[in-house]
């Protein structure tokens, strides 16, 4: 990549959290729902039917672009977009085409400022099923329209990225603000959220742009690093050696890591926009923004910012981009816990397995754990007990006699014992192989699972010496 700058923009789509769909009653359907069962006359596009905007994508699409920064124009229209397509039933996709819901806004990515040149509501198409019989050459095609008519958010970034790492790190930083704010879960795996990176390289210094290429529908954080990083290496390549790119829409192949041309671009003159006739333009009530705008919670960059001041960087990487996390962090402190072994907690034994406590019986596990009242390995159970039955920790460790034993005395016992059982180890112990040390603990541990580790440890180097 040496001598060549990249240039990014991003289209992102993501489907609002919304019970039904962007024009009609239908409910969205769930993943791997018999095809066509959820349709109706207006997402079929039958005639004669009237579409009504969806207030709970409106409203989604509203928070969206207040946490972008953007600007809500006063009015706002649905226009036609007319392409044939087996998918789309009625021959046109409503969306918004010269005055979308919203405008100018930016989102920070790290030390990138990234502007949004818009954020504007639409609805999906249906799906298409190839099968086959590749032994007869019979191919059939199948329709399934269950998602035709689910509300589409669309969100355009100006061409601000320079990186695949800045893209991936975009797409994942809006993902992070679209669950913060409730507006989708974003899951790209069921397809809540989907990339279409534009790419371009030019020489660095230089004003204008070169020829960019669309890359479609890209459903995964890997994928989007992966296909970018493909194009950015197919484009240098072609220009360095004397051919030009054409401007072109381009898919990603996951079985075979490339990409590939689909179609040459399409201009907006092609779509033959026109304002959708069946829904006037919306007036959006300025009061209702204000609501909005007061009621969205504290963005994932400034909670960030403020995690910052009590941990180190790797941990609010984790915990500041789950707002879920975050919050358990936040109350579990609130309630007493210490602030770096929770975080260190929360990162190594909750995240992974996204089980969550209340943040009440995660302070109290935490605080027996820094008083030295149960082992490591014990919190770890107590902790898998309390959120499967939901009982309290003391609860838990009170029945189990899960009580770490710190008791010298005790302890002095169950060494002696380890000592008699393990002549070698102590020989060599003694003959100055400090790790022979391990496997005396091991067998301490055996026999007194619930040995506080650091008394355990002093009572047998006392024994040794
Ligand atoms: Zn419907």
């Amino acid at each position: 990549m040496d001598g060549w700058e990249v240039v990014i923009g991003m289209e992102v789509h993501v489907q609002p959290k919304t019970l039904t769909k962007m024009f009609c009653g239908c409910a969205v359907a769930p993943l791997n729902a018999p095809p066509n069962t959820y349709v109706c006359e207006v997402c079929l596009g039958l005639p004669g039917v009237l579409p009504v905007p969806n207030r709970a994508a409106v409203e989604a699409c509203l928070k969206t672009a207040l946490a972008l920064n953007c600007e809500i124009p006063r009015h706002t229209k649905f226009d036609r977009k007319n392409y044939m397509y087996p998918d789309l039933p009625k021959g046109y996709q409503i969306s918004q085409y010269d005055l979308p819901m919203s405008v100018d806004g930016h989102l920070e990515v790290g030390s990138r400022k990234v502007r949004i040149r818009r954020v504007h509501l639409e609805e999906d198409t249906g799906k298409l099923i190839h099968a086959g019989d590749k032994l007869h050459k019979a191919w059939e095609s199948y329709v399934d329209l269950n998602r035709a008519g689910v509300p589409l958010m669309e969100i355009v970034s100006e061409p601000d990225l320079r990186s695949a790492d800045e893209a991936r790190d975009y797409a994942m930083e809006l993902r992070t603000l679209l669950r913060t704010i409730g507006a989708s879960e974003a899951d790209m795996e069921k397809g809540q959220m989907r990339a279409e990176p534009n790419i371009s390289i030019r020489r660095p210094e230089t004003e204008e742009f070169g020829v960019k290429t669309e890359l479609k529908n890209i459903n995964s954080f890997r994928a989007l690093h992966r296909a970018i990083l493909y194009e950015v290496d197919r484009q240098t390549q072609a220009l360095e050696s004397g051919r030009t790119i054409v401007q072109e829409t381009r898919g990603w192949s996951e079985s075979e890591q490339r990409t590939f041309s689909q179609r040459s671009k399409e201009f907006a003159e092609d779509y033959r926009y026109f304002p959708e006739p069946d829904i006037p333009p919306l007036e959006l009530d300025r009061a209702w923004i204000e609501e909005l705008r007061r009621a969205l919670p504290e963005l994932p960059s400034v909670r960030r910012t403020r995690l910052l001041e009590h941990l180190p960087a790797a941990q609010v990487a984790v915990i500041g981009n789950d707002r879920d996390l975050a919050d358990l962090f936040e109350s579990a402190v609130a309630s007493g816990a210490p602030a770096l072994a929770t975080a260190n907690w929360i990162v190594n034994e909750v995240a992974p397995s996204g089980k969550l406590v209340s943040a009440e019986y995660l302070a109290e596990l935490m605080k027996m754990l820094q008083d030295g009242a149960i082992t490591r390995d014990s919190a770890r159970e107590v902790y898998a007990e309390s959120v499967e039955t939901g009982r309290t920790p003391a609860e838990i460790v009170a029945e189990h006699g899960y009580s770490q034993v710190s008791d010298e005395s005790e302890l002095r016992v169950v060494a002696a014992a380890v000592i008699d059982a393990n002549p070698k180890a102590v020989a060599d112990y003694r003959g100055g192989k400090k790790q022979a040390m391990q496997a005396l603990m091991q067998d301490l541990r055996k026999r007194a699972p619930h040995a506080n580790p650091k008394v355990a440890n002093k009572v047998l180097l006392e024994l040794l010496a």
